[in-house]
């Protein structure tokens, strides 16, 4: 395992601290609730992963970060070469953005604003409603960034867990209003729809109770184009649903970081004054508009993914070892069976097959699958029938 950046630090900080004034004590400049906070565990980065064990990063077998195997458009290839805007900086307002996301999404641009991937647009959200101690309620297992982010806006995470099949506790998440004096009661609900690492999605029903309680709902729909499912048309008659999506996963552009959200207006004009006016890169700008400009090629490899991901899900179900649940997303869980979750991902990792195993209670017995090209998806099936 790598060793994570900030232990890397910690012993140079400590010999640094040697040189000061002996009576100067650095950690108690820091914010106190900040110095136990947990760092964020991404995933190994494949070229570190490629050294490690010997194989060429080309030959990885990539199925741990739900990233689009097929890649961006040819067209974001060609407009990044041509492009010649890169020493200007970028638009702040994002206009020509916003208007084909507009046209894409069939919402008034009024109600959109783009984000550094909607990772950023998590922070903002929560910049804009938390201060220390304010609750967020969070629906584990889940997206690890809404923990995450909580915690380093010093917020109080309230969980409420969703149930053996991955759905919501939605009578969980209103029992926490009752009775409750209005200032103590959770501001913001994250729930991403499809689900990671399910794959399961939030019924309309269960949307529509959620929407009534006094709070602001943040549906993450990173995934909403594998489901053909989204609440973004509600945007505009609630004034407490956000809806947030990004391009990293369907249109192939995670590593160019660009998503965006769906706002209400009484929210967006708030975040207008706080987000960082060149938030989102010219190359960020130039590959979203070449990627809505050839819809038709992403959404032909959107339904090349779905129709494997249905493969594969009968195939894992063949595997005697393994319970994939069935999902509307670009990835499969898999509970294993009779033997180490983390052993099998290791196993895997060996033949250069990269998934993703968690350490969080109740999925310590899971790993998930990202659906990759077919003949990625068969080098797969086929190690993980020989462990049998
Ligand atoms: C991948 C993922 C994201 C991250 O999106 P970016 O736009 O790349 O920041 C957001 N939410 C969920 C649930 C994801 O799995």
């Amino acid at each position: 395992m790598q060793q994570p950046v900030g232990e890397q630090l910690a012993g140079m900080t400590a010999e640094l601290c040697k040189t000061a004034d002996s009576t100067f004590q650095l950690e108690a400049l820091l914010r106190p609730d900040l110095q136990d906070l947990e760092e964020y565990t991404p995933i190994v980065p494949t070229e570190v992963l490629s050294q490690k064990l010997g194989i060429p990063a080309g030959s990885l077998i990539k199925l741990d970060a739900n990233e689009n195997p097929y890649g961006p458009s040819p067209q974001v290839r060609q407009a990044l070469a041509t492009g010649d805007h890169y020493h200007i900086y970028p638009d702040p307002d994002h206009t020509l953005l916003r208007e084909a996301i507009q046209s894409y999404v069939g919402l008034d641009r009024a109600h959109i604003l783009c984000g550094n991937g909607s990772d950023e647009l998590l922070d903002l959200v929560m910049r804009l409603f938390i201060r220390p101690g304010d609750a967020v309620i969070n629906c584990p297992p889940t997206f690890g960034m809404y923990a995450f982010d909580a915690g380093i806006h010093g917020a109080r995470v309230v969980e409420v867990p969703r149930r053996g099949d991955f759905t919501l506790d939605v009578a969980g998440v209103e029992a926490l209003f009752d009775g409750q004096p209005g200032g103590e009661r959770p501001k913001l609900l994250f729930v991403a729809s499809p689900n990671n690492p399910d794959g399961g999605i939030i019924s309309g029903h269960d949307l529509q109770r959620l929407l009534r309680l006094p709070l602001v709902v943040v549906v993450d729909e990173a995934y909403a184009e594998f489901s053909g499912e989204s609440a973004a048309h509600l945007v505009p008659e609630h004034p407490n649903l956000i809806v947030l999506r990004t391009f990293s996963k369907w249109a192939g552009l995670a590593g160019l970081r660009v998503g965006y959200g769906l706002f209400p207006l009484q929210v967006i004009k708030h975040l207008w004054k706080i987000k960082q006016p060149y938030n989102v890169n010219v190359a960020a700008q130039v590959a979203v508009l070449a990627s809505l400009a050839d819809v038709g090629y992403l959404r032909a490899n959107v339904e090349r993914i779905v129709a494997e991901r249905e493969r594969l899900y009968a195939s894992l179900q063949a595997v005697q070892y393994l319970r994939p649940y069935p999902s509307r997303s670009n990835f499969v869980l898999c509970r294993v069976m009779g033997r180490e979750a983390r052993e099998l991902k290791q196993a895997l990792e060996r033949q250069g097959i990269l998934v993703r195993y968690y350490r969080q209670p109740g999925l310590r017995d899971c790993i998930r699958i990202s659906v990759g090209r077919p003949e990625q998806n068969r080098a797969l099936l086929a190690a993980l029938r020989d462990f049998a």
